[in-house]
């Protein structure tokens, strides 16, 4: 690879020297080339290694001189290590060709509709191409280098590609378009994920794909169909793998685990499960609750002390006896459905009580483990389905020495 470090103009002797040993590399070595980490070379200047960085992009780039694009020859430009490593060096094309490409293929859709008609929708559509344009620019801006992605952001990223990554590793298909395991217990938590992976920029808006499922709402701000999007992946596929590779070490899971955002997740996906068979056992009765916070609240209590399985029996007979309520004259379903509340609450302060007997449910055909579920929950704890048999506090106490949940087998009660 031959490469050429360019300077801007006015840079002094001391940044020079920096971005000189920011960029020093050996040779045939593509994973990890460099010769000085920031830390060293902030050390030796009384930096920290985050000014080293800063410095580096300031004051100067990398050109790969034989790295063209395939379409215009422009010659590769990267800011920063982390642009150098992710590059995709074979078959590149620059971010100026890509948009190219995208609007000459927008114009051949076009040639035949009617110019006058489509005028309007056209000045619109721009409008947010244009935004998402500069988002996705944004973006690429601020890819975290591999060491310093989040671990629940890892692991994350690991359960989306697992789950919608193409065959090539290089974008997801959209969860709509998603007819496989589901990512998550419910479609409210599957978006909430990828909302949170492309803020983080480790998901980029795959501009093609995604303008005709961006709004603006009134403050011009943009509004995205994460059901109907699809994302290009900011990282190569060699290191996707090695993120997949990564997760399955026990230092990694370890990390994972001591993370204060591990047990919030692991919470989440437990209330989804419930919301989830709530609503479904709610639809084949007819019945529709409201779940609201009040709700979710009520079913977060229960989850301190019982696992999924455990409140799926509260949720059955919660409903079972509203749809029998539906039953008596002058209930309509409206009442029947307010009703489920004050069931399952009852359900869980009696078997709290020890006034009847405590049951578990197995997971039905309709609701299957996730890919979330088993990322988080069977591969770092070792235990099949734990999320749903057992509390996430119970899973964390088994972590302490001398301790050890027994796998029980819970017999098929639905
Ligand atoms: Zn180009």
């Amino acid at each position: 690879m031959k490469t050429k470090v360019a300077y801007k103009l006015d840079i002094t002797e001391d940044a020079k020297t920096i971005c000189d040993k920011y960029w020093l590399r050996i040779k045939n070595n593509s994973k990890n080339p460099f010769i000085y980490s920031c830390k060293e070379i902030g050390d030796e200047f009384g930096l920290t290694y985050r000014e080293i960085t800063r410095i580096a992009e300031d004051n100067a780039y990398l050109t790969i001189l034989d790295c063209r694009c395939v379409n215009c020859s422009t010659v590769k430009i990267c800011c920063n290590r982390t642009e150098f490593i992710s590059s995709y060096l074979d078959s590149w094309e620059c971010e100026s060709c890509y948009l190219k490409a995208f609007y000459r293929r927008q114009q051949d859709s076009r040639r035949d509709g009617n110019e006058r008609a489509l005028q309007q929708q056209l000045i619109k559509e721009n409008a947010f191409i244009n935004q998402l344009i500069q988002f996705r620019q944004t973006q690429l801006y601020s890819v975290p280098s591999l060491d310093n992605i989040n671990t629940v952001d890892h692991y994350l990223l690991v359960a989306v590609l697992i789950c919608l990554g193409t065959d090539n590793l290089r974008s997801t298909i959209s969860l709509s378009d998603n007819l496989d395991t589901q990512l998550s217990p419910s479609y409210s938590l599957d978006t909430k994920i990828l909302d949170r992976l492309m803020r983080k920029n480790l998901l980029l808006v795959n501009i093609e794909n995604s303008y005709d499922y961006v709004h603006a709402n009134e403050d011009c701000l943009l509004q995205f169909d994460l059901f109907k999007m699809t994302f290009d992946f900011a990282y190569s596929p060699d290191q996707l793998q090695k993120l997949i590779i990564d997760s399955k070490y026990d230092s990694s899971k370890k990390r994972l685990i001591h993370n204060f955002e591990y047990k919030e997740c692991c919470q989440d996906i437990q209330l989804e499960e419930c919301v989830s068979y709530l609503t479904y056992c709610s639809k084949n009765n007819n019945l529709a609750p409201i779940i609201d916070a009040k709700m979710a609240s009520l079913l977060n209590t229960c989850l301190l002390n019982y696992s999924v399985s455990e409140i799926y029996y509260m949720i059955w007979e919660g409903v079972e006896r509203a749809s029998s309520y539906c039953n008596k004259p002058n209930i309509d379903k409206m009442r029947a459905s307010n009703s489920i509340y004050g069931n399952i609450q009852k359900m869980y302060e009696k078997i709290d009580n020890q006034l009847i007997e405590n049951k578990k449910y197995s997971r039905d055909d309709t609701h299957p483990k996730s890919v979330l579920t088993r990322t988080f929950f069977d591969e770092i704890h070792g235990i099949e389905d734990c999320g749903f048999r057992h509390t996430v506090d119970d899973l964390l106490k088994q972590l302490q020495p001398h301790k050890n949940i027994s796998t029980i087998y819970y017999p098929r009660l639905l």
